[in-house]
C-alpha cells in the first residue's frame, strides 16, 4: 500500500542572528525506509519531536521531501503534481491530532464533510441531495447522527469533533488513514471509544492505518506492526507482540520499559539520562550514543545500519550486528 526508501526532510536552521542565513540543516525525518501493507496498521512511536508527525505527512506528500521516493498503492508520489497527485490523494487520508484545528470554526459539521466530497466531485456536479445523504451516513458511521450536521465545531465535544474529522477522512474511500496522535487530546473514556471506531472501520473497510501516537499503550492495543523512531531515524522495526516482549534497540529497551513493568513484563524501569539530540547537524555516529549505556568508540564513529536480526525485528545498533561488544 505504502513503500518508503530513504526518505528525508531537511530544514535550513533558524538561529545565527536575523540577517545571517544559517548555513546548517534541521535533519527531521533522515533516511527512513518502511513498509505499510494493504490492511495493515503500523505504529510510529517514539519521543516528542523525534520526526514521527513530520514522517507522516512526508508519506501522503502534505509536506515535500527533500529526498527519498514514496509509492502510494504501486503509484509513484514523489514527485507527482497537480490533477494526478490529487486523484492519488484520495487513496490516503488523514486524521490530526487536534479536531478542533483542522475545522473550519465557521463551518457547518456537514458542509466540512461535504467538502471532500464536493471538491472531487464524487457525485457529479450538483447532487446536492445525494452528498447530503452520504454525509448523514457518514455521521451515522462514526457515531453521531444527522441532527450533528448542522452545528459548528465549538458546539461539539472533542471526542465529537474528532469523529468529524475521521467522518472527512473516510468520505472518498481511502485505502490508507495517516493517523497523527488522532486520540491525544481526548480524555480517556473518549480515547477508547475513538479508538474502538477505528477498530472497527479497519476490518470494515480493510484500510491500512500509519499510527503515529507518543503512547506505546495506544500502539499495543492498535498496531500489527511497530516502528521505533529516534532523533529523525528509525532505530528498530518488529511485531507488536515481539517488540512488547522483548525488545532489542537499547532505546527501545528504555522507552518501553515503563509500560512493560506496568504490565508485569519486566522487573526494573530503564530511566533514560539527558536528552535527545539537535536534530541540527547531529554529530557522526549513532544518534543515540549520548544516552545509551553501551556506548563504545563505534558507536561514535559510524551510524549503524537498519539490520535484519535473527528474530525477525530490524534495528540499527552496532552491538546488535557484533561490531561492539556488551561491555560489563
Ligand atoms: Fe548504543 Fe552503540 Fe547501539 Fe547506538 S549503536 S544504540 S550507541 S550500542
Amino acid at each position: 500500500m505504502l513503500q518508503v526508501e530513504n526518505l528525508t526532510k531537511h530544514y535550513p536552521a533558524r538561529g545565527r542572528g536575523l540577517f545571517t542565513r544559517d548555513p546548517r540543516r534541521v535533519r527531521a525525518v533522515d533516511g527512513v525506509s518502511f513498509e505499510v501493507k494493504a490492511g495493515e496498521v503500523v505504529a510510529v512511536v517514539g519521543e516528542s519531536g523525534c520526526g514521527k508527525s513530520t514522517l507522516g505527512r512526508l508519506a501522503i506528500r502534505l509536506l515535500e521531501p527533500t529526498s527519498g521516493s514514496i509509492r502510494l498503492g504501486g503509484t509513484d508520489i514523489t514527485s507527482l503534481k497537480g490533477e494526478a497527485l490529487r486523484e492519488i490523494r484520495l487513496t490516503a487520508q488523514i486524521v490530526f491530532q487536534d479536531p478542533f484545528g483542522s475545522l473550519n470554526p465557521r463551518m457547518t459539521v456537514g458542509a466540512s464533510i461535504a467538502y471532500p466530497l464536493r471538491v472531487n466531485r464524487l457525485f457529479g456536479r450538483a447532487d446536492g441531495a445525494a452528498i447530503a445523504r452520504r454525509v448523514d451516513e457518514l455521521l451515522e458511521r462514526v457515531g453521531l447522527n444527522a441532527a450533528h450536521a448542522r452545528r459548528l465545531p465549538h458546539e461539539l465535544s472533542g471526542g465529537q469533533r474528532q469523529r468529524v474529522g475521521i467522518a472527512r477522512a473516510i468520505a472518498v474511500n481511502p485505502k490508507l488513514l495517516v493517523l497523527d496522535e488522532p486520540v491525544a487530546a481526548l480524555d480517556l473514556s473518549a480515547q477508547a471509544r475513538v479508538l474502538n471506531l477505528f477498530k472497527e472501520l479497519q476490518r470494515e473497510m480493510g484500510m491500512a492505518y500509519l499510527f503515529i501516537t507518543h503512547d506505546l499503550s495506544v500502539a499495543e492495543y492498535m498496531a500489527d506492526r511497530i516502528l521505533v523512531m529516534y532523533a529523525g531515524k528509525l532505530v528498530e522495526t518488529g511485531g507488536r507482540l515481539a517488540l512488547f516482549q522483548a525488545p532489542r534497540h537499547p532505546y527501545t529497551q528504555a522507552l518501553f520499559s515503563a509500560a512493560m513493568l506496568r504490565s508485569g513484563r519486566a522487573s526494573e524501569e530503564t530511566i533514560l539520562e539527558g536528552d535527545p539530540p539537535s536534530p541540527i547537524d547531529p554529530l557522526p555516529g549513532c544518534r543515540f550514543n549520548t544516552r545509551c549505556p553501551h556506548a563504545g568508540e563505534v558507536c561514535r564513529a559510524a551510524e549503524p545500519a537498519m539490520s535484519a536480526l535473527d528474530d525477525g525485528h530490524g534495528a540499527a545498533c552496532h552491538l546488535l550486528t557484533g561490531k561492539l561488544r556488551r561491555s560489563g
